[in-house]
């Protein structure tokens, strides 16, 4: 079947409009995809006709929206493959999907004197957390480096992995350098020593067809937006072997069962994680953007996507003074670069009034930039929704701002 690509950029009402009198580029996907019309029709849906409170009614409207949220659930389970609804709990987004999983699992698991391991490409999110985590409870965090293509090297987890290890926290899809972690070795490495692996699924989810059984990964997390769907949704996927045994990450109304003045109990899983009333718009959104990219399907997605990053980095390989940051052969649509010695700020202004978007600075990934020695990149992500020709405008105008800049 032929990538329609016209038919696809007009689902997307965000991509018809001109700025500063071009047409708008959007290269800025990793940061935050856009949303098709059917996604922005979902949320209208839901408040036209069944918005409510959930789980807690008995009248029409209320059972309605529960059962809606109930089975958007399930369709979220079949999309990555999880065994169980149960191990399916709805956040806000990545950030809060890997905050519930370092603060529970921590209070659970970690005492002083053991080991997480993660990687200096890491986003903050999935560093930061880790690293408070390992300081409050008298852990060490250790950090896999990489190598000059932007790999991790899976000779240096080996010789991380110790009997203090208690889990392996890595991303799937660097934010940063693109690379996409051999995960599926991760993961049967650190079980081999008995050790969970969290995956950081914030860029893979996107790009490529997951499979959380097949990886046989512990945890993955993930966000709404980056996913086509609205911002302020997020999944964190839970072994349910874990999630039974992990404590409640916030205390509120749903997540519990039964309320003493001296004691509570907690619900079961998958409300025990989710305290409060949820974004049930932002869920109807996310279903539906799961259901436009099964429609289209996430393997067709990604090869098209790679022609994008292929066309992309033959063009910019051939312009003089480019330096590529993550040059893996095994890499997600996205490319960060520097144009000689410009600074990635100045470039990225002059790249915005070509009417392109791309993202400049460190990408919430500090301790990669002061590994790699650079202050930030230029980044270009690129979505299916983007074209050849769009890149054909990318190279131009890094053409001008090397003009006006060197
Ligand atoms: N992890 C990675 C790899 C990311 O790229 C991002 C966002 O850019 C996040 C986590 C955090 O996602 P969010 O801000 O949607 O919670």
């Amino acid at each position: 079947m032929s990538f329609d690509i016209q038919k696809i950029r007009a689902d997307f009402p965000i991509l018809q409009q001109q700025i500063y009198k071009r047409p708008l580029i959007y290269f800025d996907n990793a940061a935050s995809t856009q949303k098709p019309r059917q996604v922005i029709d979902a949320i209208s849906h839901y408040y036209e006709h069944d918005n409510c409170n959930i789980h807690r009614g008995v009248h029409y409207l209320s059972v309605k929206a529960t059962e809606a949220y109930e089975e958007a659930r399930k369709e979220i389970r079949q999309f990555i493959n999880a065994a169980s609804t149960h191990e399916i709990i709805f956040t806000k987004g990545a950030t809060e999907s890997l905050n519930l999983v370092a603060f529970s699992f921590g209070e659970k698991y970690i005492k002083p004197g053991d080991e997480v391991i993660t990687s200096i490409m890491e986003h903050h999110s999935n560093f930061v957390p880790w690293q408070q985590m390992c300081i409050e409870r008298g852990a060490t965090l250790r950090i896999l480096g990489v190598n000059e293509h932007g790999e991790l090297d899976l000779e240096e987890l080996r010789l991380f992995l110790n009997e203090k290890t208690r889990l392996v926290a890595i991303t799937h899809v660097s934010n940063v350098l693109g690379t996409v972690n051999p995960v599926k070795e991760i993961v049967a490495m650190a079980h081999l020593h008995g050790v969970p692996v969290l995956l950081d699924g914030a860029q893979g989810v996107s790009h490529l067809p997951v499979d959380v059984q097949d990886l046989d990964c512990d945890f993955y997390c993930f966000s709404g937006h980056k996913l086509y769907a609205p911002m302020g949704t997020g999944v964190m996927y839970g072994k349910e072997k874990y999630l039974e045994e992990m404590p409640p990450y916030q205390l509120g109304g749903e997540m519990i069962k039964d309320v003493y003045t001296d004691h509570t109990t907690f619900n079961e899983l998958p409300f025990k994680f989710e305290a409060g009333t949820p974004n049930v718009e932002g869920v109807m959104g996310l279903q539906a953007a799961i259901h436009y990219l099964q429609d289209i399907g996430m393997e067709r997605i990604a090869v098209y996507e790679e022609r994008l990053l292929n066309y992309a980095t033959e063009k910019l390989s051939a312009m003089e003074g480019i330096r590529f940051f993550g040059t893996s052969t095994h890499k997600a649509s996205l490319i960060s670069f520097l144009i000689g010695d410009i600074h990635p700020y100045d470039a990225g202004m002059i790249i915005d009034k070509m009417g392109i978007a791309v993202r400049t600075g460190h990408h919430c990934a500090m301790p990669l930039m002061d590994y790699l020695k650079i202050p930030g990149t230029v980044r270009a992500s690129f979505a299916f929704y983007n074209t050849i020709e769009e890149i054909d405008q990318l190279v131009a105008a890094i053409v001008k701002a090397r003009e006006m800049l060197s």
